[in-house]
Parts: C-alpha cells; structure tokens; sequence
C-alpha cells in the first residue's frame, strides 16, 4: 500500500514558521511509528500571489484534490491589503474549501489543565473542558441569494439571505453525529427555530437523520443565543455542538477563547468521503500569519501541530497517535513550558518556536 498524502501550504508570515515545527514531527512519525506520509509542499495566499499573480495557482488546486489531506499554515499580511478583493490571500483559502466542499468545520474547544489560568472564565469552568463545534460551512447567510446594497425609496437597503436545503443540513447533522460516536455521544444543535424558518427546517431535519440513522446518539436542541450564554455558564455541559454557518462563526469563537490563546487553536474542514473512504479534508490552525511577530521566532507553533493532531486521527484513523501527540504538548505544557503568548504575569524566559518543537518532539521520545 502507498504512503497516504499530504500537501503542505505553510503559506504568509508566521505560516512558514510554525509548519517548520509541524514538517518536523511528521518526520517524527516516519522515523518512530513507521507511519510515514508522501509530503509535497506549494504555494497560498501572498506567497503564492508573489509568485504566480494568483492567490492558488490552478496546479495547486489540483494538487489539493489529488492529496489524502492539506495542511495549511496562515494567510494574508499587510503588504497584501492594498490588493484587489479578486486576488487577496484569503481567497485562496475560500477557494480551497469550496472546489473541495468542506462543509463541515471542526473547531475543537480544548482546555488543557495547565493554561486553565489564561481563560477569561473561573478555572474550575473550564479545566478539563473539551468539546467540538462542528459549523456548516459552505452554505447560508454567508452565501444565500439576493444579497447586495440596493436603493429602495431614496434609502440604501442591505440584503442578505439565509438559506439551507435539507441536503446541506444533513450532511452537516451526518458529520456532527459520526463525530459524537467517536467521542461522549452527545449532540447539541443551535439554530433560531424560534423566529427563523430554516432553523424550523434544520430542527426538523436533524430529527429526522437522527431517527433514521443516529438514534444511539443523545441528540438535544438548543437556541443559539441561549446556547451562546451556555456555553459561557457552563460549558462542560456539551460534547459535539452542531450549528449553521453564522451561528456557528461566532459560537466557535466565543468557545475558542475559553481555553486562552489563539496560538493553541487547532481546526479541521472536511467534506465528502473519496473513492478511498478518506474525506476531502484540509487542517490548519485558527489563528492568522500574525504580521507583528513575524519572523522573531515567537510564533507559538502548538495550534498547527495540534491541527495534525486532527489529521491524525479524522483523515487517517490514527487516533491513539493522535493521543500520543495531544499528551506529549499536554505534558510540555504542564512541566512549564511556553511561547510568548502563552507567558503569565509571572514572567520568565519564554521558547522560541522552535525551542517549543524541541520539547515536544522531547516529550513524544519519552512516550515510546
Ligand atoms: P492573527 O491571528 O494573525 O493575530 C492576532 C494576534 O494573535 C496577534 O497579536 C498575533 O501576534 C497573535 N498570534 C496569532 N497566532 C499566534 C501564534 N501562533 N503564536 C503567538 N501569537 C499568535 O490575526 P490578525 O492580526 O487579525 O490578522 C493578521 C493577518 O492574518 C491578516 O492579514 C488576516 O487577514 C490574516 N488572517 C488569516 C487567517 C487564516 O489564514 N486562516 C485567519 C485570520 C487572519
């Protein structure tokens, strides 16, 4: 059997550096664990822009399509602001997750019990906090038609449009579920089934998939603004919460900052299965190219590591490596070791990105 695949696209500014840390312990992999991937690297974003005046070169594209997952660093800059909206680095990115389809987000909210400290909520809230916010992502207010600025009455008028078939929405539910098995069991969905008729639509259809197919699931309803205050008052009551795409973009980021700095924030797109079983997949941290620490060596790497964390165990059924990796940067964590960003008002001398790989390749030595 050949080596699954991956493409790397490290991408603008602290891209590069933190995927360095990532290349090294793919490397680890092959070398230890006798699971060694066939890595091929390209251009996004502004590098890619540099070189080919595009932000994804077509052959890029298809290299994307080919492999068994991408993995991306960050995109964008300020010497990139300026650009025409057609060409700007992100649309590389949203170029990507649409020919691929992902369309189900995985934003993984995870405290680990030494940064418990650096969450704005009480430490006994979220230590030990660990729970998935699967966001539809391809589809709804973000893309419904008609939308634009138009006059109406002398007056400008600003339209959007929210709108979900049953097909999308059960694609999305299918994810959310198939992950909850894989995890405690529970699912939460969250939409506005109160004042809005595609969450009377989303309800409906993730009863339905739920009652055909998913019925070992514990499967629950919430309403989004609720489910947002729930998440800050009690967030341990959730496993899986399964959400639309606007709801899902701010209740994924309300969770994110539970658990401190985006320098640890892992995340996964993925779409339908290949002819291989695999799913058209594409992870990468959730953080930006962070122009202000560029190239100094600060970058905080843990958030893409962990992105191959998940790739590990949602693209290659790798899922006790994926353990291995998450309780080597667990325990680097707990024996005091941190980059700039996750520095206390204690103070000390923080690593460098690379120092940061160092322990943590260290730690999965120890763990053989
Ligand atoms: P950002 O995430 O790049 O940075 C926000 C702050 O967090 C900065 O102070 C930065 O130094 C810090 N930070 C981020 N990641 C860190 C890490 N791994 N280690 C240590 N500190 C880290 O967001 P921004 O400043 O709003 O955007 C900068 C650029 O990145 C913009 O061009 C923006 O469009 C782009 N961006 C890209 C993505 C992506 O590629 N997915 C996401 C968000 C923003």
């Amino acid at each position: 059997m050949s080596n699954p695949s991956l493409l790397i696209l490290a991408g603008d500014g602290i891209g590069p550096e933190v995927m360095d840390e990532v290349k090294r312990i793919i490397s680890w992999f092959g070398d230890k664990r006798d699971l060694t991937f066939d890595v091929s690297e390209d251009l996004v974003g502004g590098a890619a822009y540099d070189a080919h005046g595009v932000p994804l070169h077509d052959d890029t594209m298809a290299k994307a399509q080919a492999v068994d997952a991408v993995l991306l660093g960050a995109v964008g800059g300020p010497k990139y602001d300026d650009l025409d909206f057609s060409v700007k680095p992100e649309r590389g990115l949203l170029r990507l997750r649409k020919e691929m389809d992902l369309f189900a987000n995985l934003r993984p909210a995870q405290c680990f019990d030494a940064l418990a400290d650096f969450s704005s909520l009480k430490k006994d809230i979220v230590s030990g906090l660990d729970i998935m916010i699967v966001r539809e992502l391809t589809s709804g207010v973000y893309f419904g038609e008609p939308r634009g600025i138009h006059i109406e009455d002398n007056m400008r008028v600003g339209v959007n449009t929210q709108r979900y078939t049953e097909a999308e929405i059960e694609r999305a539910a299918r994810a959310a579920f198939d992950l909850a098995r894989k995890r405690n069991n529970k699912v939460c969905s969250m939409e506005k089934a109160n004042v809005m008729e595609s969450g009377i639509l989303w309800r409906d259809v993730v009863n339905e998939v739920h009652q055909a197919d998913y019925a070992d699931v514990a499967l629950s309803h919430m309403y989004a603004d609720n489910g947002a205050m729930q998440l800050v008052r009690a967030p341990k009551q959730f496993d899986v919460i399964l959400t639309d795409n606007l709801f899902g973009d701010i209740l994924s980021d309300c969770a994110a900052m539970l658990t401190g700095s985006l320098g640890m924030l892992p995340s996964a797109s993925l779409g339908l299965p290949m002819a291989n079983g695999r799913p058209k997949a594409m992870y990468e941290p959730v953080h930006g190219s962070a122009p202000d620490i560029t190239g100094q060596g600060k970058a905080n790497p843990i958030a893409c590591i962990l992105s191959f964390a998940m790739a590990l165990r949602y693209s290659f059924d790798e899922g006790a490596e994926a353990d291995r990796l998450e309780a080597a940067i667990e325990k680097v964590l707990a024996d005091g070791a941190r980059t700039g960003d996750l520095m206390g008002p204690e103070g000390g001398t923080p690593l460098s990105t690379t120092q940061m790989g160092d322990v943590i390749l260290e730690a999965l030595d120890a763990s053989l």
